[in-house]
């Protein structure tokens, strides 16, 4: 069957216009009848303005704008919002279906730094992690994930300038629309890949994937062990992925990519963070172009970990200098409103 033009607008109209690159956005205005040069001016709208609606972009023709006012942009709602003593924000985001997100908004002097989902939920069950205790609810489209980072840059009125995938969820799971929505925020927004982070636990394969599509974004592997059966007593999925083949594929985005990779690794009193773990670490990594970032564990309710002492990361630390290995220590933001690392579940709290 020959599909008509009303089929087409029909269609178009279904997918958010968020999401979408300007020549999309012009091939969209124009099977709606409009002159070409209207999609540059809906790109500049929808991703410079952030419009929300179709009806408020005053430069287009009244009786387009009402007609078309029920065409969904693809922008979520502000459910909830905390802010914490470092002025890191926490939104609890309303997507279309209901469901609810968490992003977070660091800022920083010189930075606007947005942790992004890419997930509802995760199921990952990692054990120190909140987000995996509700285990996964579905995937993000690739708007729901460019959203998040307009809403924080309009609640901050500042430009963001980088991005981290380290929200709820696992975003090799969600690869594709993960990478749609990088190059959307590069190429439509103008954040440099190289200030955006994909943070991963590592599922087979897909570290490798990644690295096909040639980006210049900064790969974090959550690795929190130093041994295979240290890891899989904390990530379950471990189980499954041999951690040489991890390093494997790591290596070979390194190779891919010409960037290093980070390793973070949360460290746990008494289970992962002793001077045989350190010295285990740097036998691991060493000679591996890479950058270890040290996370004291951030509490959450279900599981009874402890964070260290500083006396014991500052040693922790100094051990795999000594051995030669870069590293950096992640103190978390945003701690008391439940905004640090691990600590984002899909929260019901009604505002
Ligand atoms: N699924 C991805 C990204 C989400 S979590 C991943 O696992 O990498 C982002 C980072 O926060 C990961 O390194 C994760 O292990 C860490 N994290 C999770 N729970 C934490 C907690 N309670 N304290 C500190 N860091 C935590």
């Amino acid at each position: 069957m020959v599909s008509t033009l009303d089929d087409a607008i029909v269609t178009q109209s279904q997918r958010p216009l968020l999401g979408m690159n300007q020549s999309e956005l012009t091939a969209w205005v124009q099977a709606q009848g409009q002159p070409a040069y209207r999609g540059k001016q809906l790109h500049q709208w929808v991703y410079d303005k952030g419009v929300r609606s179709l009806a408020d972009i005053t430069v287009f023709p009244k009786n387009w704008r009402q007609a078309m006012e029920k065409v969904s942009i693809g922008r979520s709602v502000i459910h909830y919002r905390s802010v914490a003593a470092d002025e890191t924000v926490k939104f609890l985001l309303r997507l279309d279906d209901g469901q609810i997100i968490e992003t977070v908004g660091m800022p920083t002097e010189k930075r606007l730094t947005v942790c992004v989902s890419s997930q509802v939920g995760c199921p990952m069950a990692c054990d120190f992690c909140a987000t995996g205790k509700g285990g996964l609810v579905r995937n993000l489209a690739t708007h729901e994930i460019v959203d998040q980072v307009l809403t924080v840059q309009a609640a901050f009125e500042q430009r963001v300038s980088n991005i981290v995938f380290m929200g709820m969820g696992e975003p090799l799971i969600n690869a594709q629309n993960v990478v749609a929505a990088v190059k959307c925020l590069n190429h439509d927004i103008g954040i440099g890949q190289r200030s955006i982070t994909i943070s991963t636990v590592g599922i087979p394969g897909q570290i490798r994937r990644l690295a096909k599509h040639q980006l210049q974004v900064t790969l974090a592997v959550s690795l929190h062990g130093s041994n295979q059966s240290l890891r899989t007593q904390l990530i379950p999925s471990a189980q499954q992925y041999q951690l040489t083949d991890l390093l494997d594929e790591c290596r070979e985005y390194v190779a891919v990519t010409g960037r290093r990779v980070t390793f973070e690794y949360i460290l746990l009193a008494g289970l992962n963070d002793s001077e045989v773990h350190a010295a285990e670490l740097a036998q691991l990594l060493r000679g591996f172009q890479s950058h270890v970032n040290l996370i004291p564990y951030n509490p959450i309710s279900e599981v009874d970990y402890q964070r260290p002492s500083r006396k014991r990361v500052n040693q922790f630390t100094n051990s795999l200098k000594a051995s030669g290995i870069a590293v950096s220590v992640r103190y978390s933001r945003g701690l008391e409103k439940d905004a640090a690392c691990g600590q984002l579940r899909a929260s019901k709290i009604e505002p």
